[in-house]
């Protein structure tokens, strides 16, 4: 990247601490790191769990299925964020801001980056293009999809696959709507829980006609069953 663009990278913006978005953070260890306050602190556990003796070999035991994984959390090095962020935080000079927002949803400590001048939005795993949706708190997620709606966005770079466009936002929020409508129904109804995924009045998950779907199938199935049950649990 540097090469490409004959410039020094000057940050590195971490959207959140799920270990395939920041465990290759090294790399960056002479950039200004950014996280949410959350984000830092769950990174600072990590330095710390690192250093246990066995902890890594336990790990890389975790990824076994995924062998180049498991060999770089044998020397994976973490680095502390230089600053931590409570709610906002603006990076770069006037009329060229990023905007560095903590939101939650798919984790406690989820935050995304807005550019209103480039009018592009890094979702972190806020939104996926790839695969199903992965809830965290679902609620939430609606919430911040629907203040996306709201931006000026031309581009979306979401937390894995291609680029999307806005529409996709609002492809995913209408999904999720959809799917609370009919899991509300069927919760009045008190509805088994064991039962509700084959409950004939849900909606077909958009996602599942892509070939990034089939590709990977089951997986991508398993995601949206378990933010099927997860609304579930929570509507009233
Ligand atoms: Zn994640
Ligand atoms: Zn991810």
């Amino acid at each position: 990247m540097e090469a490409r663009f004959s410039r020094a990278t000057s940050h590195l913006l971490l959207t959140h601490s799920h270990t395939d978005h920041c465990f290759a953070m090294e790399v960056f260890k002479d950039t200004t790191i950014v996280a949410s306050k959350k984000c830092t602190g769950k990174i600072k556990q990590y330095i710390r769990d690192l250093e246990k003796p066995g902890y890594r070999e336990r790990l890389a035991t975790y990824f076994k299925d995924d062998p180049e994984r498991a060999d770089a959390i044998r020397t994976l090095q973490l680095v502390e964020p230089n600053i931590s962020v409570k709610r906002e935080h603006t990076i770069g000079p006037e009329g060229q801001e990023l905007l560095f927002r903590v939101t939650g949803g798919h984790s406690p400590d989820s935050a995304n980056i807005y550019s209103p001048s480039e009018r592009t939005l890094c979702a972190g795993d806020n939104l996926l293009a790839w695969y199903a949706q992965v809830i965290g708190n679902g609620t939430r997620m609606m919430e911040v999809w629907r203040e996306w709606e709201n931006l000026d966005i031309d581009y979306v770079i979401p937390g894995h696959g291609d680029v999307v466009g806005k529409p996709y936002i609002t492809k995913v929020r209408h999904y999720f709507d959809e799917l609370l409508a009919a899991l509300q129904k069927l919760k009045a109804q008190q509805f088994p829980l064991e039962d509700v995924l084959q409950h004939p009045s849900l909606p077909e998950y958009f996602g599942k006609r892509s070939q990034h779907w089939i590709e990977g199938g089951r997986y991508h199935q398993h995601q949206i069953d378990l933010a099927i049950k997860s609304f579930y649990r929570r509507v009233r």
